[in-house]
């Protein structure tokens, strides 16, 4: 890439108004959000300063084994003690996403695995996280739509119980996701879910094609009824599923260090979505987990141009495809066109 497009890029990125389709709340709490909680609220932290907090919940190199990002999600569940704590949580989640100016956030949390923990209602932790979410969006001039994941682990049961609040909470629920152990967990006994989520006109996008199980990506889109597949960079050796996703024009959520620091690829440089861009699969770019890999956006961007020689015309595309691909409805998407074309003219 030419050093003045390299030069260009770091300057203003950061100000471009951004849309992000794959972000964790789960993986979005800083540890300034961590020390606030504990002042406001009493959560109990393992540390006090934010140098220790960073230590124990950020993951910034490759882990060496599962545990390291399990036992992270395992604390965030367990600082979930009250629907005040998870409204401010999503509210300060929103609120820092805001900071690297992005402007169209899906963002994702697991009813489930913030209620269990400590018997919250699972209604409770919906309306607690549309609460904050909300209020920060709008203090913000942001637009947030919330997915709603069901875990392969809590079983099938769990994911419909998880689809239907999904469906109750509309408009501020605007699809589902599916993530956990693909390996251990096939997807056919979650069909009926997905089922009823196509019957009810929610979004629906799948964790798949991660670490394994390529196939697991043609099963979302054919029998899960995905529109949008989290991950999926294990079709790159798979032409026929490329081409599946291409003809029915189902993107990517593509997070590239978040694969590399749970080992699905060996370098950052070793990522395959030039590849999958360039064979035609749609694509975006996301975070996945910003604060637990101690990364933003605005970074994942600049890895992306760097690996794929990708120049600012190309980073624009990326945030208007996300747009396109987000599952809120077109009059607010539109809105986030507009601004996103109005600062391009400018700069
Ligand atoms: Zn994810």
């Amino acid at each position: 890439m030419p050093a003045e497009t390299v030069s260009m890029n770091r300057s203003t990125l950061p100000f471009m108004p951004k849309a992000e389709l794959h972000r964790h709340l789960a993986g979005s709490i800083s540890s300034a959000t961590l020390l606030e909680a504990n002042r406001r609220f009493g959560v109990e932290l393992p540390a006090v300063t934010v140098a220790k907090l960073r230590e124990l919940t950020v993951l910034e190199r490759p882990m060496t084994s599962l545990q390291e990002v399990l036992s992270r999600f395992e604390f965030f569940a367990n600082i979930c003690i009250s629907a005040e704590v998870v409204e401010f949580l999503a509210n300060r989640a929103v609120a820092d996403a805001a900071r690297e100016a992005v402007r169209y956030l899906e963002l994702r949390f697991s009813p489930g695995f913030m209620a269990f923990r400590h018997g919250l209602a699972l209604e409770a932790v919906v309306e607690a996280v549309i609460a904050g979410s909300q209020a920060a969006a709008q203090e913000r001039g942001m637009v947030v739509p919330l997915i709603a994941i069901a875990s392969r682990e809590m079983g099938p049961e769990v994911c419909l119980r998880t689809f239907k609040l999904a469906a109750k909470y509309r408009p501020y629920v605007v699809g589902v996701d599916l993530a956990g152990d693909e390996d251990n967990h096939p997807p056919k006994p979650f069909f009926a879910a997905f089922d009823y989520a196509r019957d009810n006109g929610l979004g629906i996008t799948v964790h798949a094609g991660e670490q394994t199980g390529a196939e697991n990506v043609r099963t979302a889109v054919e029998m899960l009824h995905a529109d949008r597949i989290g991950h999926g960079i294990r079709i790159v050796d798979h032409p026929d599923i490329m081409e599946l996703l291409a003809t029915r024009n189902i993107p990517l959520e593509i997070s590239i260090t978040s694969n590399y620091i749970v080992g699905a690829v060996p370098s950052l440089e070793a990522h395959p979505v030039c590849r999958l861009h360039q064979s035609g699969v749609p694509i975006t770019i996301n975070s996945d987990d910003p604060a637990l890999f101690g990364i933003d956006l605005t970074g994942e961007l600049e890895v992306y141009a760097r690996i794929c020689n990708a120049g600012p015309g190309d980073l624009l595309q990326r945030q208007l495809d996300a747009l396109e691909y987000g599952f809120a409805p077109e009059s607010d998407r539109a809105v986030v066109r507009e601004l996103l074309h109005s600062w391009w003219n400018r700069v």
